[in-house]
């Protein structure tokens, strides 16, 4: 059993807080940790620090900052396998998953360290007789993260890297299920030679992030969680007068179009609806067959594939995914399972009955498919999180479009066609925010940005990439005459 710190200044510190949240091996349903619920005044005491250290850092020439990154990554790549025993440890993933989390991750800190050429600004020559003009992106100060629990080394890496090679510092509070990969991280960064103050990490609940919303000193925040809170989040950040994006929930469609490779678009299925136990923002969550002859042959593909699916802890090298993240995530899924069947869905694989020898106590669930879902079903309208794939039949394209578009939420979609015409039109046309052909998980490289629409997003940048350059500094533009020789007098014209 052990109990993490909070990481201020440099420093790991004990919390002083009487409330702690408890930390558990999902696939043996044990109790191994516990984290503080910190108090307003530790993370009153984590954001000063940083505003005492950021001027320096955010002085500090861009090149030396990539410097630090460039160190920063090598350490990263160096432990990804510890990195990835952490993050399976409490979150319950398996080790590829969790060291593709890792890579992906750590391809933000590559970008980062390219930071000199993004903060290059621009530069206009002769905007009048003698003058010229100049824009540069300052850093903002300090900057607030609140991540979520299915990735904690990759969400919170979508946002320190960045934030900090612009000049800023950070505090983090990473999600109290499974903060210790995050911990981990902030060891090798101080490591690389990070100054102290510049990344810290203060863990809590609502009351923490409830801090970190409030407080005067914190310009930014960039969130990453389910719908609701990222709404209530967006919204009193952005009360308080901070700069906010708020990344919210999913239920991410699969188009299949007839002509498409079967073999395939299932095998592509199973992956990004089973893998992570389906705990992903860009799971797909409901495929949707064109036509019956379509959807009968879907079907009748990933029946087997879902019962023979391999599930166990992440110590079993053969596992396909692993258990869910609490004993609550757990019965919410049993739940929506019983609910699918009781609106008349046909549950083609039932996953409630799973239990693994050795591992009775672990939050699993079984793979489970539905077919016939229909839109005003609960488990086609909720994100559910879990194992659970929903198979909705539609007669043609344009049906599959307008589902998708009567849908509250817009993270990621999918089609699988040969047809490049059907597969143009859906890219134009579909209003989500990140369109994968033929891909099922179109989760955008670090030089990209990332970031859905509709109610799974709040906020105008999307995370990473060039948009976080856009989000972690402010832009400044200044104009200058030289030589100042030109004589010229008081002119009350508007200047042109
Ligand atoms: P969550 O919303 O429960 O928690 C996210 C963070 O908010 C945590 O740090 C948590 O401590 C904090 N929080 C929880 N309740 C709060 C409250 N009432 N007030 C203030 N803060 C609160 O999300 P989760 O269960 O940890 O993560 C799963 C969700 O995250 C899913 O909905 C998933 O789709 C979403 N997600 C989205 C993306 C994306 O990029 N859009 C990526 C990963 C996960």
């Amino acid at each position: 059993m052990y109990t993490l710190k909070n990481a201020i200044d440099g420093k790991l510190v004990a919390s002083a807080s009487d409330r702690m949240a408890d930390v558990f091996n999902p696939a043996t349903g044990e109790k191994i940790g516990q984290v503080p619920l910190s108090t307003n005044d530790e993370i009153d005491r984590a954001v000063e620090n940083a505003k005492q250290a950021q001027p320096a850092w955010g002085d500090m020439p861009p090149a030396r900052r990539a410097r630090v990154m460039f160190k920063f990554l090598d350490l990263l790549n160096r432990n990804i396998d510890d990195l990835a025993r952490e993050i399976s440890r409490e979150q319950g993933k398996t080790h590829e998953d969790a060291v593709g989390e890792c890579t992906r991750g750590i391809e933000v800190v590559e970008y980062a360290c390219g930071i000199p050429q993004m903060l290059k600004g621009e530069y206009s020559r002769n905007v009048g007789p003698a003058i010229d003009t100049f824009s540069t992106r300052q850093p903002l100060g300090v900057v607030g993260g609140i991540t979520p629990f299915n990735f904690p080394a990759m969400v919170p890496m979508w946002m320190y890297p960045m934030a900090i090679a612009c000049g800023n510092s950070f505090v983090l509070k990473p999600s109290e299920r499974d903060p210790s990969a995050s911990m981990m991280a902030w060891e090798l960064f101080r490591e690389a030679g990070l100054p102290d103050g510049i990344f810290n990490i203060v863990h809590g609940d609502k009351s923490a992030v409830d801090r970190i919303l409030d407080h005067p000193d914190i310009k930014a925040v960039s969130f990453v969680g389910s719908t609701p809170i990222a709404e209530y989040v967006y919204t009193r950040g952005t009360a308080a007068g901070k700069r906010m994006q708020a990344l919210g929930g999913a239920k991410n469609h699969m188009i299949i179009m007839p002509d498409a490779d079967m073999d395939q678009a299932a095998n592509a299925l199973m992956g990004a609806g089973y893998g992570a136990a389906g705990e992903r923002c860009m799971a797909i969550s409901v495929a949707v067959p064109i036509g019956e002859e379509t959807a009968d042959k879907l079907v009748a593909a990933l029946k087997p594939k879902v019962e023979s699916l391999r599930i166990g802890p992440s110590t079993d090298e053969n596992a396909d995914m692993g258990p869910l993240i609490t004993k609550a995530h757990q019965e919410k899924v049993l739940d929506y399972i019983d609910q699918g069947e009781k609106a008349g869905a046909e549950l083609v694989v039932d996953g409630r009955g799973f239990s693994l020898q050795g591992y009775e106590n672990g939050f699993f669930v079984g793979g489970t498919l539905f077919d016939r879902v229909t839109e005003d079903m609960s488990i086609y309208r909720d994100e559910i999180f879990g194992p659970v794939l929903s198979v909705v039949r539609k007669n043609t394209f344009a049906e599959a479009v307008d589902l998708i578009h009567g849908h509250e939420y817009a993270n990621g979609t999918a089609i699988f066609t040969r047809d490049g015409d059907a597969a143009r039109d859906f890219a134009d046309r579909i209003e989500v925010g990140m369109v994968g052909i033929n891909v099922p998980i179109p989760v955008p490289v670090a030089y990209h940005s990332f970031g859905g629409w509709k109610r799974s997003s709040f906020g105008a940048n999307g995370i990473y990439g060039p948009e976080a350059v856009n989000f972690y500094t402010r832009l400044k533009t200044i104009t200058t005459r030289w030589p100042t020789g030109v004589k010229e007098g008081s002119v009350f014209a508007f200047p042109s």
